[in-house]
Parts: structure tokens; C-alpha cells; sequence
């Protein structure tokens, strides 16, 4: 078994309830931590010196559409809020193919890797007509490509506009189409051990791009195999809109009525809740994606994050996806979750702690993953390090973890460990070739873009 040891660590933060440690030593051993203590003296095979790097866990992404990455800021959408947005977009994305997916999925987990984030979801509801390929598949042979650990949705979308829908005939699929591919995704790919590296969760995207009878099947299918639930709800108030003037309800009264409400639920965004939902979702257990990049780029709103922490409802953080974020940046959008929280709710609405709670162990929770989202004998051996001994961080030492978010401008790790598994290297991902990575998406992306003109 190989052991690895992180040595006189400068900063250690642990978790929000254990104090931080400093000058101390983390031994892996395998995929997990073995010991945390001073002056180890144990024979590994590797020794990191640490003296300069912070040391945190890695970090939880709960929201995310990796094949955006190639349709990062495009013009035509720079401007638009959500639907609009979706219009454009839908147009570009049914030209997605296996590279696409396979590059998108290697760009998308590589920032991650690269800003601390070591286990990550995506929420994939795009089946263009004609495509036959696994999905999942090439997202999987991605993330092991990565070394990252990996929680994939099985996205659907089968309202198109012809049934009062949003998306186009082009990318939405049949609920029998969907509901098979779903059940033989959790066949093949869901794993339930200790330490996981691969979990499955069941996603029809939204409530103006799917229909209610797929919403239920999809409930039901996700609670015969123990996995998770996910949608997106109350990013709008044109979804708002949508629901009240299709269904005479709000998105969560819709979400009650189709059983899709629980603790093995999460939403993504979940900005416009009023105060009688937010009892509904802390009463269920259900879980929000707090997306506050996205959600500040399409001009949302803000997620009542300050208000939903104190009656228990857990709150993990996402990207989102690259076409309204337009980064994969974990570490700058936990400086963002705490800057937003600030301008609704006063500078005191929210602090260094919770956020970095938001971006480990409540992400964990959400996706059901045990032992993992703190620095523990025991617990999983994911951890992002940073090195603060930089001229963007002189000045800003006396918090060390609040540094990270205060101060600096190049959100890069140093190293980053996934399982046990250097797989950030001084900055540079060890799995893949950068330079050649970006060659290609450009290409894949410059394609994708024209074959729409
Ligand atoms: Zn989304």
C-alpha cells in the first residue's frame, strides 16, 4: 500500500469544528488518511514538504454541465437571462458528439482539480438525436483519466416545445428512452462502498423541460436503487411564471405533488423559495446547490443561504455550468458564495467557516458520500493544498484559511489528492497533457460554434 506524507504543514483546516493545526503531519496511506500528528516518522514512499501550504479538504462541486466548457461566453448569449439563454444554446449544444463530450468532461474536471475541488457531479440532459454513444461512459473514462471522484447525473429532458416546453424537438428524448438508459446507467455504474469513485443520481432537468410523468417514474426508479434525485427549481421567476400558468402551482408544490421532495433530493439554484418553502425543504431534508456565479451572470437573484443555514437546511456549492459561470473555478466561487450572502444580508450574514462547510462537508452530504469533506484519521484521503507564501497573499497570514478567499487572484492548487492520489502536481494535472487538451477543445468548440451558422 502506498503511503504518502504531507510534512510540517503550514495551516491545517480541518473542518468547522476541530481547530486548526499548525506545523503538524498527514499520513495517507492508501486512498485514506492514516495519521495526523507531529514529526512522523513513519517510511513512506513520498514526502511533500508542506511548510508553505495550506492544507484544506477538498472540495465538493454540486452543480455542474461539463459540455458548456465549449460554449463558454459566446456573444449571442453574453446578455440574456435564463430562458433566452436556453434558446440560444439549445441550437449549438444538439451539435454535441463523443469528442465533444469526452474534452468538455476532461476541461470541466480539470479546473476543478486545479481549484481544490476533488469529487464532483454533472448534470448532463443534452441526447442529441442521433447520438448512440454512452454518455456516462465517456465522462467516466474522463474522470479515471482525471483521478477524480465522480457522481454523474443521468440528465433528461422530454417536453420540447411542440408540448408546451422549452427545448426543441432536437434534444429532448422519450420518457421510455430515458427511463431505461437510466436504470442501466445505475446497473453499470453505481457503486455504494466505502470511499466510492463512482455514484449515480437521477436528473430530469427542469420542471419546463420535462413532464410530470417522467419527474414520478424517474422518483421512483431513484428510490428502488437507493441513489439520489436532482433538478434544477426556482432559478426564476420566469420558471416562477412557467409553473403557476401551465400548472396553477409553484415549482416546489409541483415537486411535492410528483414525489420528487426528500432528504435524497437536492435542487440546483433554489433562489425563489418564500418563507413557507424554505420550512417545506428543511421539513423534507432536501438539499440545495447553491450556483452564485451563474446565478449573479444570468441576473437570477440571490439563494436565501443565510436564512436556509440557521433552520438546517444543507447548502453545498456549485459551478454550474461553463456556459453561465463561465469558470470551473471551485476556489473563486466560494469567495463569491460569501461576497453575494453579503450584499443581501450584511457583512456578518456569513462567514469564512460556513462557506468552506458549504464547499466540503455539505457537498458531501448532498451526494451521499460517507467520510469525505474533512481532514480525519479515517476519512478519505482528498485534499486540495494551497500555497499562500505568494506575493497575492503577503499581508493577509494572520487567517491563513480566510486568505484563501480574501486574498490571491490565481485560485490554483499546488497539489491536489484524490483518493489517495496525487493528481495535481505543482499546478499542472498529472493525468493528461494541458497544452494538448486545449488544442483540441478549441478545435471541438470552433466546430461546434460554426456548424450552427
Ligand atoms: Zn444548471
Amino acid at each position: 500500500m502506498a503511503a504518502l506524507l504531507l510534512k510540517d504543514c503550514f495551516y491545517i483546516h480541518r473542518s468547522s469544528e476541530d481547530e486548526p493545526l499548525t506545523g503538524w503531519d498527514i499520513l495517507v496511506r492508501d486512498n485514506r488518511i492514516e495519521k495526523i500528528s507531529k514529526g512522523i516518522t513513519e517510511e513512506v514512499d513520498r514526502v511533500i514538504d508542506c511548510s508553505r501550504l495550506v492544507v484544506v479538504p477538498g472540495f465538493v462541486n454540486t452543480h455542474h454541465h461539463f459540455y458548456q466548457t465549449l460554449t463558454r461566453n459566446l456573444p449571442g448569449a453574453q446578455n440574456a437571462e435564463l430562458f433566452d439563454w436556453l434558446v440560444y444554446l439549445y441550437e449549438i449544444w444538439k451539435h454535441l458528439d463523443e469528442a465533444a463530450i469526452y474534452h468538455s468532461s476532461l476541461l470541466a474536471m480539470g479546473e476543478l482539480l486545479k481549484t481544490g475541488c476533488t469529487t464532483s457531479t454533472d448534470h448532463h440532459y443534452v441526447y442529441p438525436q442521433g447520438i448512440s454513444a454512452d454518455i456516462m461512459g465517456i465522462q467516466f473514462k474522463a474522470a479515471e483519466t482525471l483521478g477524480m471522484r465522480f457522481s454523474p447525473t443521468r440528465g433528461s429532458m422530454s417536453l420540447s416545445r411542440k408540448d408546451g416546453g422549452l427545448p426543441p424537438d432536437s434534444v429532448v428524448q422519450t420518457e421510455d428512452v430515458i427511463l431505461k438508459d437510466s436504470e442501466r446507467v445505475i446497473h453499470e455504474y453505481h457503486d455504494n462502498s466505502g470511499f466510492s469513485m463512482r455514484k449515480i443520481v437521477l436528473a430530469p432537468c427542469s420542471p419546463f423541460s420535462v413532464t410530470e410523468e417522467l419527474m414520478k417514474e424517474s422518483a421512483g426508479l431513484a428510490r428502488q436503487h437507493g441513489v439520489r434525485l436532482h433538478t434544477h427549481l426556482a432559478e426564476t421567476q420566469d420558471e416562477n411564471a412557467f409553473c403557476v400558468e401551465k400548472y396553477g402551482r409553484r415549482p416546489l408544490k409541483l415537486m411535492e405533488d410528483w414525489d420528487f421532495l426528500g432528504d435524497d433530493v437536492f435542487y440546483a439554484h433554489g433562489i425563489h423559495f418564500n418563507d413557507d418553502e424554505l420550512t417545506v425543504l428543511s421539513e423534507a431534508g432536501a438539499h440545495i446547490a447553491h450556483c452564485p456565479s451563474s446565478n449573479m451572470r444570468l441576473g437570477s437573484g440571490i439563494c436565501r443561504v443565510a436564512e436556509m443555514l440557521p433552520v438546517n437546511i444543507n447548502v453545498g456549492l456549485g459551478v454550474d455550468g461553463s456556459a453561465s459561470n463561465d469558470t470551473s473555478d471551485l476556489l473563486g466561487e466560494i469567495r463569491n458564495a460569501l461576497l453575494l450572502q453579503r450584499v443581501h444580508y450584511g457583512a456578518a450574514a456569513i462567514k469564512t467557516l460556513e462557506v468552506f462547510d458549504i464547499a466540503t462537508i455539505n457537498g458531501a452530504k448532498l451526494l451521499n458520500f460517507g467520510r469525505i469533506g474533512r481532514i480525519r484519521e479515517g476519512w478519505a484521503a482528498d485534499i486540495a493544498l494551497f500555497n499562500v507564501h505568494k506575493m497575492e497573499y503577503c499581508g493577509s497570514l494572520s487567517d491563513p484559511l480566510a486568505s484563501l478567499i480574501f486574498s490571491g487572484y490565481n485560485h490554483g492548487t499546488e497539489y491536489t489528492i484524490v483518493n489517495g492520489k496525487v493528481v495535481v502536481e505543482k499546478g499542472v494535472l498529472t493525468g493528461i497533457d494541458e497544452e494538448e487538451l486545449v488544442v483540441k477543445a478549441n478545435a471541438i468548440s470552433e466546430r461546434m460554434i460554426k456548424e450552427n451558422y
